[in-house]
């Protein structure tokens, strides 16, 4: 048992164990939790380290959704703010289609990063108003 939970959220026993000695509280599943979001976790550094971010996104965001740390939060909104600066970049370099492709692949993170909703829009503004340009 490697979990970081020490005590039972139930009795407040010693766990030593998967299973509560005393009130017999079942930890099996949550720790298997805590094994795939420490893989998905794992995941995402290794994306990151060879410079993919829109994967590392998907393994964090799979890591958050099982057992969430303020590491791994903090992590997703480093990649986050990586994207940005990437897409400001495409942007001044006037690459709109390519900006607008890599922000439909990241919709899914929107909701974390109102930069990003901001960011489509004015995406949308530059498409519109120098296509055929
Ligand atoms: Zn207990």
């Amino acid at each position: 048992m490697d979990s970081m939970m020490q005590r039972c959220l139930v009795c407040n026993a010693r766990l030593k164990s998967e299973i509560c000695r005393r009130c017999h509280a079942d930890y099996r599943l949550l720790f298997q939790c805590e094994l795939a979001a420490d893989f998905y976790r794992n995941q995402s550094i290794q994306a990151c380290l060879q410079q993919d971010n829109l994967q590392a996104l998907k393994w964090i965001e799979l890591a958050i959704n099982l057992s969430s740390s303020r590491a791994m939060l903090q992590f997703r909104q480093l990649l986050l703010k990586q994207e940005t600066e990437h897409l400001v970049d495409l942007l001044s370099n006037q690459h709109y289609w390519q900006a607008k492709r890599r922000l439909f692949a990241l919709q899914a993170f929107w909701i974390y990063s109102s930069k990003l909703e901001c960011l489509n829009r004015f995406t949308d503004y530059l498409l519109i108003k120098y296509s055929g340009k």
